[in-house]
């Protein structure tokens, strides 16, 4: 048998350029900070403004939108020559009942969440081909397997990114991309703080470790998706939930 790896070096992104959406959310920035640390040269892409840090190169783009995405790696491609890692956190919620949901709402989310993951691929999987391959993580939810209360849209999008998720994996697992969701239970973050605080003791108490999770809980498993750690990894959903749903 040959000797184990070093571990740190499989988790190197060093000289791999990566991009992120939603980076300047509170699981985006975490994802962003993470691969950074690793070694990664990272673009960031948010709605306003963007950036997890100082060092991070940023890309003010509308994701839902073909024409801004098309633009936004025409800026990529002027600043990087090559594209490793794809990490799709830009997401959004727009909660109701399915009879008070009104249209906008409903397509709202799934444009933003879903139809940006459809968008994204069009355009990284020529890169990452031409690189020689890569590692592509879809930000999903728990809420996509199990449904929620008044987040019909928002379950609807985030199982559509297990099902392209899937199907990218298996077309593009021959140029050596390889394409994993990530599902996360209830994180602490800005999109979650406005939550009644009996939503967030529910969350707890499904938590098999009775905790909700952190930022850096997706993020490091972000940054194994995404590094060479997990070569032999695609088309896997991958739960980061402490517990929340087991099935
Ligand atoms: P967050 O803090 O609200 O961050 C969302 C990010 O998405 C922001 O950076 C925002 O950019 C960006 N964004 C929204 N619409 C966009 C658009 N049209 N184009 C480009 N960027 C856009 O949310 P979070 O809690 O970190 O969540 C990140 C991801 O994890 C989401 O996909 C969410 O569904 C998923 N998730 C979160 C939880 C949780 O408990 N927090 C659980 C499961 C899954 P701006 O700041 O510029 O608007």
């Amino acid at each position: 048998m040959s000797p184990a790896p070093d571990p740190s070096a499989l988790l190197s992104l060093e000289g791999r350029v990566a991009l992120v959406t939603g980076a300047s959310g509170g699981i985006g920035s975490a994802v962003a900070e993470s691969l950074r640390a690793a070694g990664a040269e990272v673009a960031c892409v948010d709605l306003e403004r963007a950036g997890a840090s100082a060092e991070a190169e940023s890309l003010a783009c509308d994701v839902s939108d073909p024409a801004a995405v098309e633009r936004m790696f025409e800026r990529f491609g002027k600043r990087f020559d090559r594209l490793d890692v794809l990490v799709h956190c830009a997401g959004i919620t727009r909660d109701a009942v399915l009879w008070k949901m009104d249209h906008d709402a409903w397509t709202g989310v799934l444009r933003t969440n879903l139809d940006s993951a459809y968008l994204l691929l069009r355009h990284a999987v020529p890169l990452m081909r031409a690189a020689g391959g890569g590692s592509v993580v879809l930000i999903s939810s728990i809420n996509a397997e199990r449904g929620k209360l008044g987040q019909a849209n928002y379950a609807a999008s985030k199982a559509g990114l297990i099902g392209l998720g899937r199907t990218a994996a298996r077309e593009t697992g021959r140029f050596g991309i390889r394409v994993n969701v990530v599902s996360p239970g209830m994180i602490d973050t800005a999109m979650t703080a406005s939550l009644p605080d009996e939503i967030k003791a529910r969350a707890r108490q499904e938590s098999a470790l009775g905790k909700i999770g952190r930022v850096e809980d997706v993020a490091q498993a972000g940054l194994f998706l995404a590094s060479p750690m997990s070569d032999h990894v695609t088309g896997q959903v991958l739960r980061v939930d402490g517990g929340q749903l087991m099935a």
